[in-house]
């Protein structure tokens, strides 16, 4: 199974959303945020206000100095996420697996409908798909995204930053080593500015000098050492993290008389199980933590919980795993009033899972 990652980044958000919402706004430097009068920090500046240097989280009153002609516009929070979801809504309908990494920033793993002969010619078959949902947040949304598309994240992020705004980049397996090497080690992953420091010490200003590096990088950074100089390479396996609306799914069921029978209790789990297994196959989803929730006639509430290494998806054995907890921690040893089932730790299944779906 080849990766195909994707990063999508919408270009200057808040400022393009006031812009479209404001025509009177378009072509000239907005900067969201409180005016340059009142203390306050820049939340974004359109393209046009970062000629003038103008930078998110710098003080109004300097944005101001740099930018005179700038036109500050109040943020409207809720109108970004509002947008913020309409195009994750764009996203979730090419079929890829999404992890959201801010409102206007999301990693999307389109491996289960791109697999062609090789790693490379599977990252080709992606662009159409790119294209396309670049097309739909323009013309249905009114904005733009640069997406990036690599074999993993790390190079999905960088090429999505290498050609904005309106890009679309892809960093092939073939040519990713040299793809890195002119650009600063600050590009990489876990790569910040004391981290940055440190290497320039020694030397180390590209990721080209990385990965010529002969000496121990634990010397220098300890034990980001081998992941480092991993990613100078290119490689990189970190899975998608997926986002807060899914961290968890979980049943609970309250019954009308408290009961310890076992016959009950069984079935109350298993339909648990089989509601939370399809849910998973729903989003694509499985699970490393099985969480059971038991409350006694006097209210007291006790969890356990169990996390595996390989994520399951399957009610039984979701159902399997929910009573030996019960089981071990002698849970049952009271009536119940309520009994609970929940699942966390999501992760896209496994390659094997995926080639399946
Ligand atoms: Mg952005």
């Amino acid at each position: 199974m080849f990766r195909v990652i994707c990063h999508l980044d919408m270009d200057a958000f808040y400022a393009s959303v006031e812009q479209r919402d404001k025509p009177a706004l378009r072509g000239r430097p907005v900067i969201v945020g409180a005016p340059p009068t009142q203390r306050g920090v820049v939340a974004a500046a359109s393209y046009e206000a970062r000629k003038f240097s103008v930078r998110s989280a710098m003080p109004s009153v300097t944005a101001g100095r740099l930018c005179p002609q700038g036109v500050f516009v109040r943020p409207r929070m809720d109108r970004y996420k509002e947008e913020s979801g309409l195009i994750r809504q764009l996203m979730a309908e090419t079929g890829a697996v999404i992890e959201p990494m801010s409102i206007d920033e999301a990693y999307l793993d389109l491996s289960a409908r791109c697999q062609a002969e090789d790693a490379d010619a599977s990252l080709v078959q992606c662009v159409p798909f790119a294209r396309q949902l670049k097309e739909r947040i323009r013309s249905e949304r009114g904005l733009t995204a640069t997406i990036g598309i690599a074999a993993n994240k790390l190079l999905a992020k960088i090429a999505s930053d290498f050609q904005k705004p309106d890009g679309l980049t892809v960093v092939s397996e073939r040519e990713k080593v040299q793809f890195l090497r002119p650009l600063p080690v600050r590009v990489l992953y876990g790569v910040g500015q004391v981290t940055e420091q440190v290497l320039q010490r020694v030397g180390i200003r590209t990721v080209g000098d990385l990965q010529d590096y002969g000496g121990d990088l634990r010397a220098l950074v300890g034990s980001f050492g081998p992941k480092l100089k991993q990613f100078a390479l290119g490689e990189d396996e970190r899975p998608l993290e997926l986002g807060e609306e899914v961290k968890s799914i979980s049943g609970e069921e309250t019954f009308l008389r408290d009961t310890d029978d076992r016959g009950v209790l069984r079935a109350c789990l298993r339909a648990q199980a089989a509601d939370i297994a399809a849910t998973l196959k729903r989003r694509h989803l499985a699970a490393h933590t099985i969480q059971v929730k038991v409350r006694y006639g006097d209210f007291t509430t006790l969890t356990r919980q169990l996390t595996v290494e390989e994520p399951i998806a399957e009610a039984r054995d979701i159902y399997r795993l929910a009573c030996f907890l019960l089981g071990r921690d002698r849970l049952v040893r009271r009536p119940l009033r309520l009994l609970g089932l929940g699942v966390s730790n999501l992760r896209e299944p496994t390659t094997q899972q995926l080639v399946l779906l």
